[in-house]
C-alpha cells in the first residue's frame, strides 16, 4: 500500500523501501498499543477471500470494535499507512505473490446490529447482509429480501452498492457512518451524498473512507410473505449460479443494455478455461476457481473474455471484482476503454490511462 505522504521526486523503489519501513514501524506501534488486538503477519489471502486464491499480506488487523478501529488507524496513519478494509472478501481477487506493503483492516467483529426507536435498522460495517435481512424480516421489514443471499458484509454492500434481483442497497440506506482517515474524521453521510450508483459510491470513488456503520430505513411488511420472498430468491440464486465453487460472484458489471453472462455465453465462451479458472458452465457471468486457479489464471481468462466479446459484440465488459494490485491494467482494445481503470482504495488521485 502506498504510504500517506505523495512526495514528488523519488523513484518507486525509493517510495517502496519507504513504505515498508514505515510498515514495520505501524506493526510494532500497533503491537505496543493495542496489545490485545488480532494482528496477523503475512497472513495468505486465499484463506480470507471467496476466490481461494492470494498470497499474504504484509498484516491484517481484526479490532473487536469501532473504538480500537479508530485507534488503530490514528496509529497508522502516524505512520503514514493508508489502511484497506476488508468485509467477506468476497469481490476481490488478491495477487499470488502477495501484497508486501499491504495494511488489511477486518471489520469481521464489527457485529453489532440493532433496531431504532423510529424503528430503522443500526448495523456495523462487519454484519453479513443475509444476517441483516433476517433480521428485517424477523421485525417484519420489508426491503432487504433480494440482499439475502449476497455473502457480502454491510460495508462491503454499501461501498459497492451491492444488489440483485432489481434490488440495490441504495434503496435501504438511510445514512452511513464513515472514518475519513487523512483526516481522522467521521462523516455521516445521507443516502444523497453517498452518490451511489451501479455497483458504486462515493466511498469507492474517493478511498480512504472506512465505513464503520448504516442505518436502513424499511418498510413494514408481513413477515411470512418476507421470509417467502427470501426463499424463493435464495431458491433462483442456487438455480442459476455455482455456488459450490469458489468465485466473487459476477465478473463483470453489466453493461448498459446487455447481459454480461448473455454476451459472454453467445462468444461461445461458457466453459473457457485458464488453468484452474473457468467461465462457469452453469452461468457465464461468473469466473470460478475449479481448482488451484492462480491470480494471473483468473486475470488471463478476465481479459480473453474481455477480449474476445469486445472482438464478436463490439461490447466493453468492466470487471465488477476488484483486482490487486491497482497497478494492474486493462488491456487498452478499443476507444470505450481509455481512461478506465479497475478501482481500488487508494490515497491517491486515480491518474487517468
Ligand atoms: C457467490 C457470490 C454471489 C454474489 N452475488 C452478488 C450479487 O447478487 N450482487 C452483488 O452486488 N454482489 C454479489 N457478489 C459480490 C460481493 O458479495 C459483493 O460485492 C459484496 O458487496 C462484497 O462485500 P464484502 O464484504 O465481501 O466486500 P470485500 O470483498 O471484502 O471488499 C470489497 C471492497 O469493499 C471494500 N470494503 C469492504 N468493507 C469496507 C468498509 N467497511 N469500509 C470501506 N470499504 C470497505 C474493500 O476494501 C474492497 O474494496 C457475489 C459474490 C459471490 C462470491
Amino acid at each position: 500500500m502506498d504510504s500517506i505522504e505523495n512526495e514528488k521526486g523519488i523513484s518507486p523503489e525509493e517510495k517502496s523501501a519507504r513504505c515498508r519501513e514505515n510498515l514495520e514501524k505501524a506493526i510494532a506501534a500497533v503491537r505496543a498499543a493495542l496489545p490485545g488486538m488480532t494482528l496477523l503477519e503475512n497472513e495468505p489471502m486465499r484463506e480470507h477471500c471467496s476466490f481461494r486464491i492470494g498470497g499474504p499480506v504484509r498484516a491484517l488487523a481484526v479490532p473487536e470494535d469501532v473504538m480500537s478501529l479508530a485507534r488503530l488507524c490514528s496509529i497508522l496513519k502516524d505512520n503514514h499507512i493508508a489502511p484497506m478494509m476488508l468485509g467477506n472478501g468476497t469481490n476481490i481477487l488478491f495477487p499470488d505473490e502477495g501484497l508486501a506493503e499491504l495494511f488489511l483492516v477486518s471489520t469481521e467483529k464489527l457485529t453489532k446490529m440493532f433496531l431504532l426507536p423510529d424503528g430503522a435498522i443500526y448495523a456495523e460495517a462487519g454484519v453479513s447482509l443475509s444476517k441483516l435481512s433476517i433480521f428485517a424480516q424477523q421485525n417484519s421489514l420489508s426491503g432487504l429480501e433480494f440482499a439475502s443471499g449476497i455473502p457480502g458484509t454491510v460495508g462491503g454492500g454499501t461501498i459497492m452498492n451491492a444488489g440483485a434481483y432489481g434490488g440495490e442497497l441504495k434503496d435501504a440506506i438511510e445514512s452511513v457512518v464513515c472514518l475519513y482517515v487523512p483526516e481522522q474524521r467521521l462523516y455521516e453521510l445521507s443516502n444523497e451524498q453517498c452518490q451511489f450508483a451501479y455497483r458504486t459510491s462515493l466511498f469507492k470513488k474517493m478511498g480512504g473512507c472506512l465505513i464503520l456503520s448504516v442505518v436502513f430505513r424499511l418498510s413494514a411488511g408481513e413477515g411470512e410473505a418476507i421470509a417467502a420472498k427470501m426463499r424463493e430468491l435464495n431458491e433462483r440464486r442456487r438455480d442459476k449460479q455455482p455456488l459450490d465453487l469458489p468465485s466473487a460472484g459476477s465478473a463483470f458489471k453489466r453493461p448498459e443494455g446487455y447481459y454480461a453472462a448473455a454476451l459472454i455465453d453467445e462468444a461461445g465462451l461458457k466453459g473457457f478455461r485458464v488453468g484452474g479458472a473457468q467461465v462457469s458452465e452453469k452461468h457465464a457471468g461468473f469466473v470460478v476457481n475449479v481448482g488451484g486457479a492462480t491470480s494471473h489464471d483468473v486475470y488471463d481468462l478476465l481479459m480473453h473474455v474481455r477480449k474476445t466479446v469486445y472482438e464478436q459484440k463490439g461490447v466493453v465488459l468492466e470487471p465488477e471484482v476488484i483486482i490487486l494490485p491497482p497497478d494492474y491494467r486493462l488491456e487498452d482494445f478499443g476507444p470505450a476503454v481509455k481512461g478506465n481503470r479497475v478501482s481500488f482504495s487508494n490515497w491517491e488521485e486515480e491518474e487517468e490511462k
